[in-house]
Protein backbone atom coordinates (compact mmCIF):
# COMPACT_ATOMS: atom_id res chain seq x y z
CA UNK A 1 0.00 0.00 0.00
CA UNK A 2 1.18 3.26 -0.50
CA UNK A 3 2.34 4.32 3.34
CA UNK A 4 0.07 7.38 4.86
CA UNK A 5 3.50 7.87 7.02
CA UNK A 6 6.49 7.69 4.12
CA UNK A 7 9.16 9.42 6.56
CA UNK A 8 8.53 7.46 9.68
CA UNK A 9 10.90 4.49 10.23
CA UNK A 10 11.11 2.78 13.80
CA UNK A 11 10.90 4.64 16.54
CA UNK A 12 14.51 5.42 17.68
CA UNK A 13 13.51 3.83 21.52
CA UNK A 14 13.00 0.43 20.09
CA UNK A 15 16.34 0.78 17.51
CA UNK A 16 18.78 1.69 20.42
CA UNK A 17 16.69 -1.04 23.28
CA UNK A 18 17.12 -3.57 20.29
CA UNK A 19 21.04 -2.52 19.88
CA UNK A 20 21.58 -2.37 23.51
CA UNK A 21 20.21 -5.79 23.93
CA UNK A 22 21.91 -7.58 21.26
CA UNK A 23 24.96 -6.08 22.76
CA UNK A 24 24.28 -6.75 26.59
CA UNK A 25 24.68 -3.08 27.29
CA UNK A 26 23.31 -1.44 29.77
CA UNK A 27 20.49 0.25 28.90
CA UNK A 28 20.12 3.56 29.52
CA UNK A 29 18.43 4.67 26.09
CA UNK A 30 14.39 3.89 26.06
CA UNK A 31 13.39 5.91 29.03
CA UNK A 32 11.84 2.89 31.98
CA UNK A 33 12.43 2.06 35.57
CA UNK A 34 14.80 -1.09 35.85
CA UNK A 35 13.23 -0.91 39.76
CA UNK A 36 10.07 -2.40 40.90
CA UNK A 37 7.06 -0.20 41.82
CA UNK A 38 5.56 -0.59 45.53
CA UNK A 39 4.26 -3.77 46.59
CA UNK A 40 1.28 -2.47 47.54
CA UNK A 41 0.42 -0.64 44.48
CA UNK A 42 1.22 -5.03 42.83
CA UNK A 43 -1.13 -6.23 45.87
CA UNK A 44 -3.86 -4.01 45.04
CA UNK A 45 -3.67 -5.04 41.39
CA UNK A 46 -4.47 -8.56 42.48
CA UNK A 47 -6.84 -7.73 44.98
CA UNK A 48 -9.09 -6.02 42.05
CA UNK A 49 -8.58 -8.38 39.52
CA UNK A 50 -9.43 -11.49 42.06
CA UNK A 51 -12.35 -9.18 43.01
CA UNK A 52 -13.82 -9.85 39.52
CA UNK A 53 -12.81 -6.75 38.27
CA UNK A 54 -12.23 -7.77 35.03
CA UNK A 55 -14.67 -6.80 32.61
CA UNK A 56 -14.56 -3.73 30.49
CA UNK A 57 -14.41 -0.69 32.45
CA UNK A 58 -16.90 2.67 31.92
CA UNK A 59 -15.54 4.43 28.67
CA UNK A 60 -13.86 7.67 30.25
CA UNK A 61 -11.95 5.59 33.25
CA UNK A 62 -13.41 4.50 36.30
CA UNK A 63 -15.03 7.27 38.25
CA UNK A 64 -12.72 6.80 41.54
CA UNK A 65 -9.63 7.31 39.00
CA UNK A 66 -11.15 10.29 37.63
CA UNK A 67 -12.41 11.58 41.05
CA UNK A 68 -8.37 11.07 42.17
CA UNK A 69 -7.39 12.93 38.96
CA UNK A 70 -9.00 15.70 39.64
CA UNK A 71 -7.96 16.26 42.91
CA UNK A 72 -4.14 16.28 42.50
CA UNK A 73 -4.70 18.30 39.63
CA UNK A 74 -6.45 20.69 41.67
CA UNK A 75 -4.20 20.71 44.35
CA UNK A 76 -1.07 21.03 41.79
CA UNK A 77 -2.54 24.02 39.51
CA UNK A 78 -5.61 25.53 41.70
CA UNK A 79 -7.74 24.51 38.39
CA UNK A 80 -10.99 21.95 38.98
CA UNK A 81 -11.93 20.18 36.00
CA UNK A 82 -15.22 17.87 37.20
CA UNK A 83 -14.27 13.87 36.48
CA UNK A 84 -17.70 13.81 35.06
CA UNK A 85 -16.99 15.67 31.84
CA UNK A 86 -13.50 16.83 32.27
CA UNK A 87 -10.99 14.06 32.82
CA UNK A 88 -10.40 10.35 30.70
CA UNK A 89 -8.29 7.92 31.40
CA UNK A 90 -6.26 6.65 28.54
CA UNK A 91 -3.68 4.08 27.32
CA UNK A 92 -0.76 5.72 28.52
CA UNK A 93 0.18 9.16 27.37
CA UNK A 94 0.62 7.97 24.21
CA UNK A 95 -2.94 7.24 23.26
CA UNK A 96 -4.31 10.62 24.75
CA UNK A 97 -1.91 12.70 22.79
CA UNK A 98 -3.25 10.64 19.48
CA UNK A 99 -6.81 11.38 20.55
CA UNK A 100 -6.03 14.77 21.28
CA UNK A 101 -4.29 15.61 18.03
CA UNK A 102 -6.90 13.44 15.81
CA UNK A 103 -10.05 15.15 17.41
CA UNK A 104 -9.02 18.59 16.73
CA UNK A 105 -6.24 18.43 13.73
CA UNK A 106 -7.82 18.51 9.95
CA UNK A 107 -6.76 18.73 6.24
CA UNK A 108 -4.50 22.39 6.13
CA UNK A 109 -4.27 22.58 9.75
CA UNK A 110 -0.88 23.64 10.97
CA UNK A 111 0.75 22.52 14.71
CA UNK A 112 3.66 23.93 16.57
CA UNK A 113 6.01 21.45 17.96
CA UNK A 114 8.91 22.92 19.73
CA UNK A 115 12.05 20.82 18.49
CA UNK A 116 14.02 19.09 20.18
CA UNK A 117 10.87 16.72 20.22
CA UNK A 118 9.16 13.71 21.90
CA UNK A 119 8.81 11.48 18.70
CA UNK A 120 5.25 10.85 18.76
CA UNK A 121 3.58 14.46 17.61
CA UNK A 122 4.18 15.01 14.12
CA UNK A 123 3.62 11.45 12.77
CA UNK A 124 -0.41 11.70 14.53
CA UNK A 125 -0.24 15.58 13.22
CA UNK A 126 0.59 14.13 9.61
CA UNK A 127 -1.92 10.88 9.86
CA UNK A 128 -4.53 13.53 10.14
CA UNK A 129 -3.72 15.85 7.67
CA UNK A 130 -2.14 18.24 9.48
CA UNK A 131 1.29 19.98 8.90
CA UNK A 132 3.71 20.06 11.57
CA UNK A 133 5.43 23.75 11.87
CA UNK A 134 8.84 23.19 13.80
CA UNK A 135 10.34 26.20 16.38
CA UNK A 136 14.03 25.04 17.88
CA UNK A 137 14.55 25.57 21.32
CA UNK A 138 17.50 27.41 21.85
CA UNK A 139 20.73 25.50 22.24
CA UNK A 140 22.17 25.11 24.87
CA UNK A 141 19.78 26.44 27.23
CA UNK A 142 16.77 25.13 25.12
CA UNK A 143 14.93 28.21 25.76
CA UNK A 144 11.89 29.35 23.67
CA UNK A 145 12.21 32.39 21.86
CA UNK A 146 9.03 33.92 21.54
CA UNK A 147 10.15 35.95 18.99
CA UNK A 148 10.62 33.19 16.45
CA UNK A 149 7.74 31.03 17.84
CA UNK A 150 5.18 34.33 16.54
CA UNK A 151 6.81 34.19 13.09
CA UNK A 152 5.47 30.91 12.81
CA UNK A 153 2.15 31.16 13.65
CA UNK A 154 -0.50 31.82 10.83
CA UNK A 155 -4.25 31.53 10.36
CA UNK A 156 -3.89 28.04 9.97
CA UNK A 157 -2.25 27.33 13.14
CA UNK A 158 -4.47 25.21 14.92
CA UNK A 159 -2.57 23.37 18.01
CA UNK A 160 0.33 23.91 19.81
CA UNK A 161 2.12 21.19 20.95
CA UNK A 162 4.30 22.00 24.61
CA UNK A 163 5.93 19.31 26.68
CA UNK A 164 6.81 20.24 30.43
CA UNK A 165 9.20 18.62 32.24
CA UNK A 166 10.64 18.67 28.45
CA UNK A 167 11.96 15.41 26.71
CA UNK A 168 14.10 15.38 25.61
CA UNK A 169 16.24 18.44 27.05
CA UNK A 170 15.52 17.92 30.54
CA UNK A 171 14.11 21.72 30.91
CA UNK A 172 11.74 23.18 32.33
CA UNK A 173 9.22 25.98 30.91
CA UNK A 174 9.13 28.62 32.92
CA UNK A 175 6.23 30.67 34.40
CA UNK A 176 7.04 33.84 32.38
CA UNK A 177 7.13 31.52 29.08
CA UNK A 178 3.45 30.34 30.25
CA UNK A 179 2.46 33.88 30.71
CA UNK A 180 3.65 34.65 27.28
CA UNK A 181 1.79 31.95 25.68
CA UNK A 182 -1.01 33.36 27.33
CA UNK A 183 -0.62 36.55 25.84
CA UNK A 184 -0.35 34.78 22.31
CA UNK A 185 -2.91 32.57 22.43
CA UNK A 186 -6.13 34.98 24.02
CA UNK A 187 -8.54 36.08 21.81
CA UNK A 188 -7.40 33.16 18.52
CA UNK A 189 -8.84 29.89 18.16
CA UNK A 190 -5.70 27.94 19.20
CA UNK A 191 -5.66 24.77 21.06
CA UNK A 192 -2.49 23.93 22.79
CA UNK A 193 -1.66 20.29 24.26
CA UNK A 194 0.24 20.20 27.41
CA UNK A 195 2.82 16.93 27.44
CA UNK A 196 3.06 16.83 31.22
CA UNK A 197 4.26 13.18 32.04
CA UNK A 198 7.27 14.20 34.13
CA UNK A 199 4.87 16.77 36.06
CA UNK A 200 5.92 15.09 39.33
CA UNK A 201 9.53 14.69 38.37
CA UNK A 202 11.44 17.89 39.10
CA UNK A 203 14.80 18.99 40.84
CA UNK A 204 16.51 21.59 42.99
CA UNK A 205 13.65 23.05 44.26
CA UNK A 206 12.51 23.99 40.60
CA UNK A 207 8.49 23.98 40.31
CA UNK A 208 6.75 22.34 37.36
CA UNK A 209 4.09 25.05 35.83
CA UNK A 210 1.35 23.46 34.32
CA UNK A 211 -0.78 25.24 31.62
CA UNK A 212 -3.83 24.23 33.63
CA UNK A 213 -2.21 26.47 35.96
CA UNK A 214 -2.95 29.55 33.89
CA UNK A 215 -6.67 30.21 33.25
CA UNK A 216 -6.56 31.51 29.10
CA UNK A 217 -4.59 28.57 28.58
CA UNK A 218 -6.34 26.09 30.46
CA UNK A 219 -9.81 26.82 28.64
CA UNK A 220 -7.53 25.71 25.56
CA UNK A 221 -5.77 22.98 26.77
CA UNK A 222 -5.49 19.44 26.99
CA UNK A 223 -3.09 19.04 29.87
CA UNK A 224 -2.02 15.17 29.36
CA UNK A 225 0.19 13.17 32.10
CA UNK A 226 1.19 9.22 32.60
CA UNK A 227 0.80 7.17 35.62
CA UNK A 228 3.42 4.80 33.90
CA UNK A 229 6.26 7.42 34.88
CA UNK A 230 4.93 8.21 38.05
CA UNK A 231 4.27 4.81 39.51
CA UNK A 232 7.01 3.17 37.47
CA UNK A 233 4.95 1.24 35.56
CA UNK A 234 5.64 1.88 31.92
CA UNK A 235 4.17 -1.11 30.82
CA UNK A 236 0.66 -0.70 32.09
CA UNK A 237 0.38 1.67 29.34
CA UNK A 238 -2.09 4.02 31.70
CA UNK A 239 -2.47 8.16 31.63
CA UNK A 240 -5.06 10.55 31.04
CA UNK A 241 -6.29 13.44 29.94
CA UNK A 242 -7.95 16.61 31.79
CA UNK A 243 -9.95 19.32 29.51
CA UNK A 244 -12.70 21.94 29.14
CA UNK A 245 -15.86 19.90 28.99
CA UNK A 246 -16.56 20.76 25.02
CA UNK A 247 -12.72 19.95 24.31
CA UNK A 248 -13.34 16.74 26.63
CA UNK A 249 -16.44 15.55 24.79
CA UNK A 250 -14.48 15.62 21.14
CA UNK A 251 -11.33 13.67 22.76
CA UNK A 252 -13.74 11.09 24.01
CA UNK A 253 -15.38 11.05 20.52
CA UNK A 254 -12.27 9.40 19.43
CA UNK A 255 -11.01 7.84 22.57
CA UNK A 256 -14.40 5.43 22.53
CA UNK A 257 -12.95 4.11 19.18
CA UNK A 258 -9.78 4.11 19.26
CA UNK A 259 -9.79 1.88 22.46
CA UNK A 260 -13.37 2.58 23.91
CA UNK A 261 -11.78 2.03 27.77
CA UNK A 262 -8.60 0.69 29.64
CA UNK A 263 -6.97 -1.98 32.21
CA UNK A 264 -9.78 -2.14 34.92
CA UNK A 265 -8.03 -3.46 37.61
CA UNK A 266 -5.27 -1.55 37.11
CA UNK A 267 -7.56 1.76 37.17
CA UNK A 268 -8.96 0.81 40.65
CA UNK A 269 -5.90 -0.18 42.23
CA UNK A 270 -4.38 3.29 40.83
CA UNK A 271 -7.33 4.89 42.50
CA UNK A 272 -6.81 2.90 45.85
CA UNK A 273 -3.06 3.93 46.16
CA UNK A 274 -3.32 7.18 45.46
CA UNK A 275 -6.49 8.13 47.78
CA UNK A 276 -4.13 7.89 50.68
CA UNK A 277 -1.58 10.59 48.86
CA UNK A 278 -1.76 14.26 48.69
CA UNK A 279 0.96 14.75 46.54
CA UNK A 280 3.53 11.86 44.58
CA UNK A 281 6.56 12.31 46.48
CA UNK A 282 9.44 11.15 43.45
CA UNK A 283 11.43 14.20 42.32
CA UNK A 284 14.05 13.26 45.55
CA UNK A 285 14.14 10.09 44.95
CA UNK A 286 15.18 10.95 40.82
CA UNK A 287 17.42 13.66 42.06
CA UNK A 288 19.41 11.07 43.93
CA UNK A 289 19.75 8.74 40.72
CA UNK A 290 20.43 12.09 38.98
CA UNK A 291 23.21 12.86 41.27
CA UNK A 292 24.41 9.56 41.70
CA UNK A 293 25.12 9.02 37.38
CA UNK A 294 27.10 12.68 37.54
CA UNK A 295 28.82 11.80 40.48
CA UNK A 296 30.10 8.37 38.96
CA UNK A 297 31.09 9.82 35.42
CA UNK A 298 33.17 12.46 37.38
CA UNK A 299 36.49 12.21 35.63
CA UNK A 300 35.36 11.13 32.51
CA UNK A 301 35.02 13.01 28.81
CA UNK A 302 31.47 13.73 29.07
CA UNK A 303 30.23 17.01 29.81
CA UNK A 304 26.52 17.56 31.51
CA UNK A 305 23.85 19.74 30.71
CA UNK A 306 21.69 20.46 33.42
CA UNK A 307 18.91 18.10 34.36
CA UNK A 308 16.18 20.10 35.61
CA UNK A 309 13.56 17.24 35.63
CA UNK A 310 12.16 14.34 33.92
CA UNK A 311 14.85 11.25 34.25
CA UNK A 312 17.37 12.39 31.41
CA UNK A 313 20.36 13.51 31.84
CA UNK A 314 22.31 15.07 28.85
CA UNK A 315 25.93 14.76 28.23
CA UNK A 316 28.40 16.68 25.59
CA UNK A 317 30.85 13.95 24.65
CA UNK A 318 32.85 16.69 22.43
CA UNK A 319 35.71 16.46 23.78
CA UNK A 320 35.90 12.77 23.10
CA UNK A 321 34.75 12.89 19.35
CA UNK A 322 33.87 14.44 16.60
CA UNK A 323 31.58 11.57 14.65
CA UNK A 324 27.86 12.67 14.84
CA UNK A 325 25.64 11.75 17.16
CA UNK A 326 23.92 8.89 15.73
CA UNK A 327 27.35 6.99 14.78
CA UNK A 328 28.80 7.87 18.29
CA UNK A 329 25.63 6.72 20.29
CA UNK A 330 26.14 3.13 18.14
CA UNK A 331 29.47 3.10 18.71
CA UNK A 332 29.14 3.54 22.38
CA UNK A 333 26.46 0.87 22.82
CA UNK A 334 28.39 -1.98 20.42
CA UNK A 335 32.02 -1.11 21.79
CA UNK A 336 31.59 0.65 25.25
CA UNK A 337 27.96 -1.62 26.11
CA UNK A 338 26.38 1.50 27.37
CA UNK A 339 23.48 2.47 24.98
CA UNK A 340 21.70 6.31 25.45
CA UNK A 341 19.94 8.33 22.78
CA UNK A 342 21.08 10.88 19.92
CA UNK A 343 19.87 13.88 20.36
CA UNK A 344 19.74 14.72 16.49
CA UNK A 345 16.61 12.25 15.94
CA UNK A 346 14.64 14.70 17.96
CA UNK A 347 14.76 17.17 15.28
CA UNK A 348 12.76 17.78 12.40
CA UNK A 349 16.25 18.32 10.24
CA UNK A 350 18.88 16.74 12.83
CA UNK A 351 21.36 19.20 14.65
CA UNK A 352 24.18 18.07 16.02
CA UNK A 353 25.72 19.00 19.00
CA UNK A 354 27.44 16.35 20.18
CA UNK A 355 24.74 15.28 22.95
CA UNK A 356 23.46 11.96 23.87
CA UNK A 357 20.69 11.22 26.08
CA UNK A 358 20.91 9.07 28.99
CA UNK A 359 18.25 7.76 31.28
CA UNK A 360 19.22 7.49 34.95
CA UNK A 361 15.66 5.47 36.11
CA UNK A 362 17.84 2.91 37.42
CA UNK A 363 19.20 0.80 40.63
CA UNK A 364 22.59 2.36 41.81
CA UNK A 365 24.25 -0.49 40.95
CA UNK A 366 23.52 0.12 37.40
CA UNK A 367 24.33 4.04 37.46
CA UNK A 368 27.58 3.18 38.61
CA UNK A 369 28.02 0.21 36.12
CA UNK A 370 27.01 2.49 33.23
CA UNK A 371 29.44 5.06 34.80
CA UNK A 372 32.65 3.24 35.20
CA UNK A 373 31.90 2.12 31.08
CA UNK A 374 31.83 6.06 30.13
CA UNK A 375 34.68 6.77 32.15
CA UNK A 376 37.49 4.71 30.23
CA UNK A 377 36.33 5.93 27.42
CA UNK A 378 38.45 9.08 25.48
N1 LIG B 1 5.28 12.12 26.26
C1 LIG B 1 6.56 12.12 26.65
C2 LIG B 1 7.31 13.40 26.67
C3 LIG B 1 7.19 10.92 27.03
O1 LIG B 1 8.45 10.91 27.39
C4 LIG B 1 6.42 9.73 27.01
C5 LIG B 1 7.02 8.42 27.43
N2 LIG B 1 8.22 8.15 26.82
C6 LIG B 1 5.10 9.77 26.60
C7 LIG B 1 4.56 10.99 26.23
C8 LIG B 1 4.25 8.54 26.52
O2 LIG B 1 3.82 8.12 27.77
P1 LIG B 1 3.12 6.71 27.99
O3 LIG B 1 4.22 5.72 28.17
O4 LIG B 1 2.28 6.90 29.21
O5 LIG B 1 2.32 6.42 26.78
N1 LIG C 1 9.25 7.92 26.80
C1 LIG C 1 10.34 7.01 26.62
C2 LIG C 1 11.59 7.78 26.24
O1 LIG C 1 11.55 8.93 25.92
C3 LIG C 1 10.13 5.95 25.58
C4 LIG C 1 8.77 5.55 25.22
C5 LIG C 1 8.77 4.61 24.07
O2 LIG C 1 9.57 3.69 24.03
N2 LIG C 1 7.91 4.82 23.15
O3 LIG C 1 12.62 7.18 26.27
Amino acid sequence: IKSKLPNTGDTIFSVMSALAAEHNAINLSQGFPDFETDPVLLDLVNKYMHRGLNQYAPMPGVPELRQVVSDMVQRQTGHSYNPENEVTITHGATEAIAAAISCCVREGDEVIIFTPAYDCYAPMVELNGGTPIFVQLEFPNYNINWDIFKKQMTHRTKLIIINTPHNPSATLISKEDLVQLQEIVEGTNMLILSDEVYENIVFDGNEHHSASSFPALAERSFKIGSFGKSLHVTGWKLGYCAAPAQLMAEFRKVHQYMVFAVNTPMQYAIAEYLQHQERLEISAMYEGKRNTFLKAIEGSGFKPLPSKGTYFQLLDYSAISDKNEVEFAKELTTKHFVASIPMSVFYHIPQEHHVLRFCFAKNEETLHKAGSLLKNIG
